[in-house]
């Protein structure tokens, strides 16, 4: 039995055309179910979206579709078998919860009664996540409409949690406990977004997050600067110290093997992240900052999203109120965090910041180290085959040339890629503009449906270029 290699393109499209308005339809249904996991009294709520959305899902065709139950908000998790068994298994990554959203944040209509608005679909969880978890059934319904298929050409199964917004706390144990279930060769998170409209990217990668908060204790109390001061070691200033002592001169990160085996970019990625139309002044106004600065030798893009960083998020002690209160403090401290990227172990990081503080730590001052749950970072190569297959089913569905990204933040896709041994791949269709957490959030439906139209090309694709090797 053979199939097209290729999708048609205008099949695709006049398919997409035809079910474009049932497909708003339902997903303007989903988003009238306000799923907010961070608010208790949405509980019930969060399990009816997922209860809807498993529905949904056995109604595109999955034959396995169940609902996982974990300690906090179910999770759904779908999977339809390719008749091939040879063709590889490709696990999509979603969420059905959402960010609290109420009318008086700002809002211009109810947060979940989605309205139109020219191309624009408003409302509470329309990019973040359920927009994007939606295209997909629509996407393999195309795809298996327009190449005559009654099953995708990939192994397809999808895991949709319901925790990421509050943190995906449970979300690795639920990896864990079904691993076996969710075993696949690459994980595409559609939980990201693009450059700008006009200009597709897929994301290649993302930061690792490793986090800290140090405490420093002198005195059993606030003791009188001037019967004690100068005689004693201030745990303020040993904390301060601590915190100069970082960077050098050039925002490098001075503990040492801090930047062990960190992946450098390639000449070729270089280029490719200079390659996009990049603001630097406009960057700056989004950051509401009035300087760039960072590790010297690189660009403002390269700082975000391909460098390591150590970052100062809090740092106090002593007194801070009115007037003065002339004491040396009994503790200061301060909280870091460490962005992290491909080659650098979470592990390593932790033992290596342990180490570099208690040789910094003054005779007399006493100290604390805790560190939180760390993410690693994840990257793709540029050559993988299964990337490649997402960029050109992008490629084909915007009918424009598709640029790389990385994605400067940390996020659970790092918890499948460790878990599963499977590269994790970034495709989203949304767009800076979308007010992710933010009031009056929407998404561009013409980019929605070409998120519908790429995965119609996509599973063909990769079914194609990339065969299992057994
Ligand atoms: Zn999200």
């Amino acid at each position: 039995m053979s199939h097209p290699v290729d999708s048609d393109v205008s099949a695709v499209r006049t398919y997409i055309e035809q079910h474009r308005a049932a497909f708003l339809d339902d997903l303007a249904e989903w988003l009238r179910i306000p799923s907010v996991s961070a608010q208790p009294d949405h509980a019930a709520d969060v399990r009816r979206s997922a209860d809807w959305l498993a529905a949904k899902l056995r109604e595109t065709g999955f034959p396995t579709v169940e609902v996982w139950a974990t300690e906090g908000a179910p999770a759904v998790f779908a999977e339809w078998p390719a008749n091939d068994p040879a063709a590889p298994t490709v696990l999509v990554y979603g969420h059905h919860d959402v960010q609290p959203a109420a009318r008086e944040d700002g809002w211009g209509s109810d947060p979940f009664e989605p309205v139109v608005r020219g191309n624009r679909l408003h409302a509470r969880g329309a990019a973040d996540d359920k927009g994007q978890v939606f295209f997909h059934t629509l996407g393999v319904r195309a795809h298996l409409a327009t190449t005559g298929r009654a099953a995708p050409a990939v192994h397809l199964k999808m895991l949709v949690e319901g925790e990421e917004e509050s943190g995906s706390v449970h979300f690795r144990d639920l990896v864990e406990e079904h691993a076996d279930r969710l075993a696949s060769d690459a994980v595409i998170v559609s939980d990201t977004g693009m450059w700008a409209e006009d200009t597709p990217t897929v994301c290649t990668g993302m930061r690792g997050l490793a986090e800290c908060e140090i405490h420093f204790h002198g005195p059993d109390q606030d003791i009188h600067s001037g019967s004690f001061g100068g005689a004693v070691p201030n745990p303020a200033t040993a904390i301060a110290r601590l915190v100069a002592a970082l960077h050098d001169d050039h925002a490098r990160v001075t503990i040492p093997g801090f930047y062990d085996g960190v992946t450098e970019l390639t000449d070729r990625e270089r280029e490719l992240l200079a390659e996009l139309p990049f603001d630097e002044e406009r960057w700056l106004r989004t950051a509401k900052s009035y300087a760039t600065h960072g590790e010297a030798g690189h660009t403002t893009l390269e700082r975000v999203w391909t460098r390591p960083t150590a970052e100062v998020n809090g740092i106090g002690g002593g007194y801070q109120g009115p007037g003065s209160k002339t004491v040396v403090p009994a503790s200061a401290m301060v909280k870091l965090s460490f962005r992290l990227v491909a080659g650098q172990d979470p592990d390593h990081i932790e033992k290596i910041v342990r180490d570099w503080t208690a040789d910094r730590v003054p005779a007399g001052i006493r100290h604390r180290i805790t560190f939180a749950a760390a993410t690693r970072p994840c990257l793709t190569p540029l050559d993988h085959p299964a990337l490649q297959s997402v960029v050109r089913a992008m490629g084909r569905a915007f009918g424009k040339p598709v640029r790389y990204t990385r994605e400067g933040g940390s996020g659970p896709a790092a918890d499948l890629q460790d878990v599963l041994g499977a590269p994790v791949l970034f495709l989203g269709i949304s767009v800076p503009s979308d007010g992710w957490h933010a009031p009056n959030e929407k998404v561009e439906i013409d980019l929605l449906l070409k998120g519908v139209e790429t995965t119609a090309h996509l599973w063909g694709d990769l079914a194609e270029n990339w065969r299992h090797e057994s």
